[in-house]
């Protein structure tokens, strides 16, 4: 990874960290982190701060910290915790040492909480959270001082101890930095620093009755793990002034330098972990990893490689403007990547027979069908051709229109890897309904051109009926219906209804049956598709598709 993050497109970012080397004043390595609170499934958003964090350091040799910002134990858990581990190494990145957690620092950060209230910068407010947000005034209007401002340290001391004691309820009391509260950054009105909370912790159970709030709490482990940039997000901008002042005031090893960047949003579906939250907890969706959410475990799932999720990123690139990327930019990094990746198969999602009547039934013809049309070193395949074939039902038409190149009454096309054949009859239900193809085939075209120059127009994919596998694909639409679904006074108003269709009987190339869960194949005319990590099984195989091909049928070759 660290030379490729060499090759990663330079940013403003590391503008700034070239100056800061150039000028020699940091004295310590280069050291970013990446913070994620414990409340939730990553996605795609975070997918960028965390190639950011790594590659940055990979890129100047220094570390990236994953540290888990779990100030909240009413919202945060194991479970959400492991699966952030996951991902992040799924990514592609291994963070510095081993990962760290804001609760590490619980201790130190109650030691300079007292240091503040000696020093006469924090005091303890008895006002109620609605008291204080009338007081805080307006962007317009300046805030209003408490009347515990006043507090003599002593008292403040008393108070604070007692609250960690576990003396008072929730709400009674909160430590607040005394700061301005006239200040038109709204930020640096007094804010809170620390609460009363009376639930239990995911790592510190209840040995804290008390919790620091994350503007205080992040400076400060920032500095205890002398990170040298503090890369997040532009809504932290207006923050900056405050993360200063508290590593101002407090003795702290270093004073790390918070930088901020826009964030990385995508149309047509959610990217904030509260309405993702939503659509798993009211099931909407099939769980965090739902391959239509664009969670890194349900894109995972959905069989995007990592890979082309760093080149995504790569591609949007990190500046201080916000915009909305299109899904399709993604999905074109997915095809670009799998278009390089993945070995061919063929599969058959809406089947009818083809009987060729001309060859003999006990024969059977292997063909070495390459896995790869542009490289070879991935390999060949046996692929066995019999008298009964499944091809598309829509590969056929009783009356096509001029263009259609496919098969029709009397017409030759080629089945991809074997012989051109051409339809002589058609076998109906009594509905009407097509229910067989008869065909006689051209014993001189196995993978070669018709001896007598004719041309032929059209190939199309099929399995062998003797050998194919049972199995079930997943096709994925847009899991919304609008482009800032987020706009919407209830988001869960627009979406699709369409987003996921089941397919239970779809036909297999017998090699599929083998494919490890995970592994992506193109199935030729089709798409790109995943055995499922979770259910795929050689008897019952399920895949997901990951995304449908750009490329158009014509230009792929005859064998
Ligand atoms: P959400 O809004 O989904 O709850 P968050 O910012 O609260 O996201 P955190 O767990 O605090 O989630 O995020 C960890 C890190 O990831 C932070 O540094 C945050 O700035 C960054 N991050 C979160 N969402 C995005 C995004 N959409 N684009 C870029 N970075 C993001
Ligand atoms: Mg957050």
């Amino acid at each position: 990874m660290n030379e490729a993050d060499k090759e990663r497109p330079a940013n403003f970012i590391h503008n700034i960290i070239e100056q800061d080397l150039a000028q020699d004043t940091l004295g310590r390595p280069i050291a970013t982190r990446f913070p994620p609170e414990p409340n939730g499934y990553l996605h795609i958003g975070h997918a960028k701060s965390i190639c950011l964090n790594f590659s940055t350091a990979n890129k100047y040799a220094g570390f990236c910290n994953l540290r888990f910002d779990d100030t909240n134990p009413d919202k945060e858990s194991e479970e959400f915790q492991e699966s952030i581990k996951a991902d992040v190494l799924w990514l592609g990145y291994q963070w510095h040492d081993v990962p760290l957690h804001a609760s590490d620092y619980f201790e130190q950060l109650f030691e300079f909480a007292i240091d503040l209230i000696k020093q006469g910068t924090a005091y303890v407010d008895d006002l109620s959270a609605e008291e204080i947000r009338t007081y805080r005034g307006t962007l317009t209007e300046p805030g209003k001082e408490s009347p515990a401002r006043s507090r003599p340290v002593a008292e403040n001391l008393d108070l604070f101890n007692r609250m960690a004691d576990g003396e008072f309820d929730e709400g009674d009391y909160v430590l607040r930095a005394k700061i301005d509260m006239a200040s038109p950054n709204i930020n640096m009105r007094d804010p809170t620093i620390y609460r009363i909370r009376r639930t239990s912790h995911h790592r510190t159970g209840n040995t804290w009755q008390i919790y620091p709030m994350y503007d205080y709490t992040h400076c400060v482990s920032d500095a205890l793990e002398k990170i040298t940039h503090s890369l997040c997000t532009l809504e932290f901008e207006d923050h900056r002034p405050l993360y200063d002042w508290f590593l101002e005031q407090l003795d702290v090893p270093c004073h790390p330098q918070q930088i901020e960047f826009a964030r990385l949003e995508l149309d047509y579906t959610v990217t904030s972990k509260r309405k993702l939250q939503r659509l798993v907890t009211e099931n909407f969706v099939d769980g965090w990893d739902d391959p239509r959410l664009p969670t890194l475990q349900g894109m995972r799932r959905r069989g995007y490689p990592s890979a082309a999720l760093r080149e995504f990123c790569d591609r949007v690139g990190v500046t201080k403007k916000s915009t909305t990327i299109e899904t399709t930019a993604l999905e074109t990094c997915v095809r670009d990547e799998l278009d390089k990746t993945a070995p061919r198969a063929m599969a058959v999602l809406d089947p009818i027979k083809l009987v060729l009547t001309d060859y003999p039934a006990d024969k059977v013809d292997t063909i070495n069908a390459r896995n790869h049309p542009k490289d070879e070193t991935m390999g060949r395949r046996p692929l066995s051709f019999s008298r009964e074939v499944f091809i598309e039902r829509d590969d056929f038409m009783d009356d096509p229109p001029a263009k259609y190149f496919r098969l029709a009454p009397g017409r030759e096309v080629r089945l991809r890897y074997a012989y051109v054949v051409k339809c002589e009859e058609v076998i109906r239900n009594e509905n009407g309904q097509i229910i067989e193809l008869r065909c006689t085939h051209d014993p001189d075209t196995l993978g070669k051109k018709p001896q007598d120059g004719r041309k032929i127009k059209g190939i199309i994919h099929w399995v062998d009926a003797k050998t194919a596998v049972d199995g079930t694909a997943h096709l994925y639409d847009r899991l919304f219906n609008t482009e800032n679904p987020a706009a919407a006074e209830d988001f869960t108003q627009d979406l699709n209804p369409k987003s996921l269709q089941t397919i239970a009987s779809v036909k297999l190339e017998a090699s599929l049956a083998d494919a490890a869960p995970e592994s992506v194949f193109q199935f030729e005319r089709l798409g790109y598709f995943c055995a499922d990590r979770a259910t795929h099984a050689a008897e019952s195989p399920v895949f997901n598709r990951t995304v449908t091909l750009r490329d158009t049928w014509a230009k792929v070759s005859p064998s």
